[in-house]
């Protein structure tokens, strides 16, 4: 069966970018979301070769580039003492080997984008300010007023629509918070690049760095144990987080711990999971993105997994068979890359927060690595062409 209308719920980075695709094929598509306007909240992301080759061919790439910034390495450097570890580079390196830019940019400009472009593309409509809240299929023709050959639950790591898939994976609160902060780039201490996404590496923690083209300023993201504030994007630390968050950096270098100390208005989020499970009931309804796979984002590849994942259902959905066998060949091929990216960032996790022996053989193993040899082992990530996977 030929599909002819798809309701998408959440216009995040996932939901619009699978109405784009789609929609470039033929198939209308209805956005539900629950936000009455899309908003400004969010902060930086990262979006690799293998995702901004996606974004190029759906023609978004070009109105990111004026305003995002391409560092030209990523930089791990100790965060006790500031000395540089390794780096893998990227700028111009990026654009060569993979065939693609590695951007940096608020999250708000992507969505802003992606929005725009849906919003010129006559198959899709937009039904803002409607949150899905009892997740069923009437309900959602309803919505839509028209009846769907396929409902995409694209609502995030918090999914409603997860409720009509069983065997669904649950999220799961992984014991690490994330604190999120700006610094306008004049007051930034010498520490923060600005050709540079730096990952400054600690005992049990680490802090994320690099420049944000649109706002001036740096983007700052610190990653430690903590407790669960509930589903929220956006909870404001309050004194008693503020105190945590400097208890977890304390013996960090001086120019981080006054970094830090500035921060009181930082704002803090609860990383969970999404693990292992069913990403479609077999016929009406499909997950991607982080309502399938929410991952810790010690790869940097959430934002990333959400737009391959649009493009590769869009693939799938567009192929013969039944719906169910398109929908299977899509969660097969989409789990075994998804669980190699999870397993690549829990690498990441051990060598990030690292203590003792271990940190020291980290120090040493990493500085026998020279930057092309770092480079090569993102071939397989970095390198993924959705049009030809
Ligand atoms: C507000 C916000 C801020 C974020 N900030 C960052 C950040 O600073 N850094 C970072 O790395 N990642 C951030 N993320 C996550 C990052 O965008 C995602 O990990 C990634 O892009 C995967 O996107 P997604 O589209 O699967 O999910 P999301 O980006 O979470 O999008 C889900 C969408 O579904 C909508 N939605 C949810 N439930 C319902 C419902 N019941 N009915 C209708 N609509 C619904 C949401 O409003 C949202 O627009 C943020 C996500 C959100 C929602």
């Amino acid at each position: 069966m030929s599909m002819k209308r798809i309701a998408i719920v959440g216009a995040g980075i996932a939901g619009l970018t699978a109405a784009l695709a789609l929609s470039r094929r033929g198939i209308a598509c209805d956005i539900i979301e629950r936000a009455v306007r899309l908003q400004e909240v969010g902060a930086g992301l990262q979006v690799s070769p293998n995702a901004s080759r996606i974004l190029a061919e759906l023609g978004i790439l070009q109105s990111l580039e004026p305003s995002w910034n391409e560092p030209d390495r990523i930089a791990l450097s100790s965060g006790l003492s500031l000395r540089d570890l390794a780096h893998v580079p990227v700028g111009r390196f990026a654009r060569e080997r993979w065939g693609a830019p590695y951007g940096v940019l608020h999250r708000a400009t992507l969505q802003r984008a992606l929005l725009s472009a849906v919003e010129q593309q006559p198959l899709c409509r937009l039904h803002l300010g409607v949150p899905l809240d009892n997740p069923a299929l009437d309900v959602v023709s309803a919505i839509t007023h028209q009846p769907a050959d396929l409902v995409i639950g694209a609502d995030g790591v918090w999914s409603k629509v997860r409720g009509l898939v069983p065997g669904a994976p649950a999220p799961i609160f992984s014991g690490n918070i994330a604190w999120r902060l700006t610094v306008a780039s004049p007051k930034a201490p010498p520490a923060l690049k600005a050709n540079a996404v730096t990952a400054f590496l600690g005992p049990g923690a680490h802090l994320v760095s690099y420049p944000l083209g649109e706002t001036g300023s740096f983007n700052v993201v610190a990653i430690s144990t903590g407790p669960n504030p509930g589903q929220t994007w956006q909870a404001d630390a309050s004194a008693r987080h503020h105190d945590l968050l400097l208890r977890q950096f304390a013996a960090w270098h001086p120019q981080i711990r006054a970094l830090l100390a500035e921060a009181a208005d930082a704002t803090f989020w609860p990383l969970c999971e999404v693990t292992r499970g069913r990403w479609h009931n077999g016929g009406k309804v499909v997950l991607i993105g982080d309502a399938a796979h929410a991952m810790m984002p010690f790869a940097a590849q959430g934002a990333s997994m959400a737009i391959e994942d649009a493009a590769r259902l869009a693939d799938h959905l567009t192929r013969a068979g039944t719906i169910a066998d398109r929908l299977n060949a899509f969660e097969q091929e989409r789990t075994a890359r998804v669980d190699r990216v999870r397993a690549r960032g829990a690498f990441n996790r051990f060598v990030y927060h690292a203590r003792g022996p271990a940190r020291l053989a980290r120090n040493f193993a990493l500085s026998m690595r020279s930057p092309q040899s770092l480079a090569g082992d993102f071939d397989w990530l970095y390198g993924f062409d959705a049009a030809d996977p």
